[in-house]
Parts: C-alpha cells; structure tokens; sequence
C-alpha cells in the first residue's frame, strides 16, 4: 500500500523532536509538506508560510499533524477537515471542550478521521498499569508531577495566557494517564490553581479527586513549575487489596509492590504514529476527551491564588 502523504502544521519543539523524526522512520507516512509561519522547514520537504497555502498547494496531502499551541488547533483542525484531509491533534487537543466535540461532529460529517493524541497514554508501562487496576479498588492516587518551566519550556509565552494551559499542559499528560488506567472515572472535588501575576495561566494547581467507585480514601495530583534539580513525573496508587503501583519517568517504568516490572525505553510517538496508520486504514476516529475534561472542570471550580510575577 502506499504510503499516507501527511503534513505538519507548526513546526516548533514537539514537532521537531518528535513528529518529523518518527514520520521520516514509519513507512506507512511520507512527509509531504510542512507549514511554519517563521519559515522552519524540514530538508526536502516543501515549507509554506501557512497551513493554508500548504492545503491548497500540496493536494496529494492525506492528513495532518497539527502541532501548534492549543488555542489556535480548532480552527486551523476545521480547515483541515474541510479540505478533506485526515487529522492528527497534538495534546491538549483543543482549547476548549465544545471547540472539540465540535471537531469530532465536523470530522464524522465529513467521514474524516480525527485523532486525539495523548502521547502519554503510549507506553507499554501505562497498559499494564490499566490491565492490573482492572476491576480493582482504587484506595489512594498521588500524582506528582513536578518540572522546571524554564527548562522545558523555555521562551514558550503562549503557554501563560488564557488557553495556553499552563502548568495544565504538562499536567494533563499525567491526567490522561489517570484517566487511562484508573478502573473508575475521577471528579474533580477542588482544585487551587496558582497563579503569577503577570499570567493568566497557573505556574501549579493541586487537585482533589472523588471517585465513582466506593472504598477510595485519598486522590490527590500536585503540578508544580517551579522545581528545579531532581525532576518528578510519578503517579502512586494503592489498591485495597494494598498492592502499590508506581509509574515513574512520565509513564515509562511501573514498579509493582517496589519490583520492577516494566522499564521500556520511550517509543510514545512510535507508537502514536502506528495508531493512526491503523485508524486510517479503518476509516475509524479516537477521540477521548476525558484529561481535558478534568483540566477544564479544574478551571471552573479552583480556587485562584495569585503568586509573585514569572521571568524566564
Ligand atoms: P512550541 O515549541 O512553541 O511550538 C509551537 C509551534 O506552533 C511554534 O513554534 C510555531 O511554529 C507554531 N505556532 C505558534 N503560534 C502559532 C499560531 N498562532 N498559529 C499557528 N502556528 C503557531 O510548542 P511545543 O512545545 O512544540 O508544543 C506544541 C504543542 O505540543 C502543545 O500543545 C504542547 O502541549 C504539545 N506537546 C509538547 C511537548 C514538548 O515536549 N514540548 C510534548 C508533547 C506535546 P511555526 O513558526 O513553525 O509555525
């Protein structure tokens, strides 16, 4: 079969370190056009200055990626759709929760695929974390996840204003790994989002969950960007039964009970890319829409504390 002729929209850290690689190794995908507004490009590849001109121009274009800042992705995605193409969304996949059900009524009209990615979501360690939690309790969930903005983000600006997520962009990756594996759906009870004063976005936010399912004690998720040295991505959980499962490096190893159990070098986008061969081939969409959910119920019940401004 040939290959899927596929393009990027915004061609900035995700789409440099991740997409274009992972595209140029997976025979399923040739790398027909990206669009960047400062003119990156990739070698070979013709660069349009806007997606637009790169839809009009490049017609034997298939799908995709659109790898922007999230409060631009709906509009730039409705485009896409219209013209036909199949479509890959970065995460979060839009800024808001109508904005993408209303990509997925749009792309089931126009028999497009649509595809949320949660890139986290894509390490064999979260699987097996799912299948283990399987028709289990959940007693106590204790999310962790603690970086350096400067270091991850450096000069991102669009991440600190309104519907740029802030701390939420990386914390949502942990939230899509709650949402995957936990056995139960979770509610944000409260939430207390911290905010500098020049920002609209938060810099942290602890979150406190309830569970639809009885027999759960403590759900917690703490997202900090100030923490500088040692970097933390871990989600501790502890099962009735008092099984202790603890996924570390964002997803990548689980230890069961202090054993290690699964410890896989990261192939999220590997994996991502496979997915959507396949959903492509079977005219099928995946769109979850549960981390946003939580991150936009954070927003409207959190409590906002405002704290001093952030420089880079
Ligand atoms: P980034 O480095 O700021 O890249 C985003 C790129 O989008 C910009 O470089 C720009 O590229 C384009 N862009 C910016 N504003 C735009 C606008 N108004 N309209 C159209 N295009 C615009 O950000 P990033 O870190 O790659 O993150 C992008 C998305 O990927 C975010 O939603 C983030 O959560 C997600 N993500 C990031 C990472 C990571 O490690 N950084 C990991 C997984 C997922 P051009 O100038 O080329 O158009």
């Amino acid at each position: 079969m040939s290959p899927c002729r596929i393009g990027i929209v915004g061609l900035g850290k995700i789409a440099e370190d991740q997409h274009v690689p992972v595209i140029l190794k997976n025979p399923a995908f040739a790398l027909a056009a990206v669009a960047s507004q400062r003119g990156h490009g990739v070698t070979g590849v013709p660069t349009f200055r806007s997606h637009g001109e790169m839809f009009a121009a490049v017609p034997e274009m298939k799908a995709v990626a659109i790898c922007t800042p999230p409060k631009v992705r709906h509009a730039i995605a409705r485009e896409a759709l219209a013209a036909g193409l199949d479509v890959m969304l970065e995460k979060p996949p839009a800024a808001t929760l109508s904005e993408l059900a209303d990509l997925a009524a749009f792309a089931a009209e126009r028999g497009r695929v649509l595809f949320t990615t949660w890139h986290s979501q894509y390490n064999p360690a979260v699987e097996w974390a799912a299948d283990v939690l399987k028709g289990r309790t959940v007693r106590t969930l204790e999310v962790t996840w603690k970086e350096d903005v400067r270091r991850w983000h450096p000069g991102q600006d669009w991440i600190w204003r309104a519907g740029g997520f802030g701390v939420f962009d990386p914390g949502i990756n942990a939230l899509s790994i709650v949402t995957r594996i936990l056995p139960a759906p979770v509610f944000v009870e409260t939430a207390t989002l911290v905010t500098p004063a020049n920002a609209d976005a938060p810099i942290a936010a602890d979150l406190v969950f309830a569970s639809a399912a009885p027999g759960a004690a403590r759900l917690n998720a703490a997202f900090d960007w100030r923490q500088t040295g040692d970097q933390t991505w871990t989600i501790r959980i502890e099962t009735a039964e008092g099984q202790e499962l603890l996924l570390e490096n964002g997803g990548a190893r689980l230890l069961i009970d202090g054993m290690v159990t699964v410890d896989e070098p990261m192939a999220e986008y590997e994996r991502i890319y496979e997915h959507f061969a396949a959903l492509v081939e079977g005219r099928r969409s995946h769109v979850d829409d549960a981390p946003l959910r939580l991150v936009a119920d954070s927003f409207l019940i959190g409590r906002r504390i405002e704290t001093d401004a952030f420089h880079w």
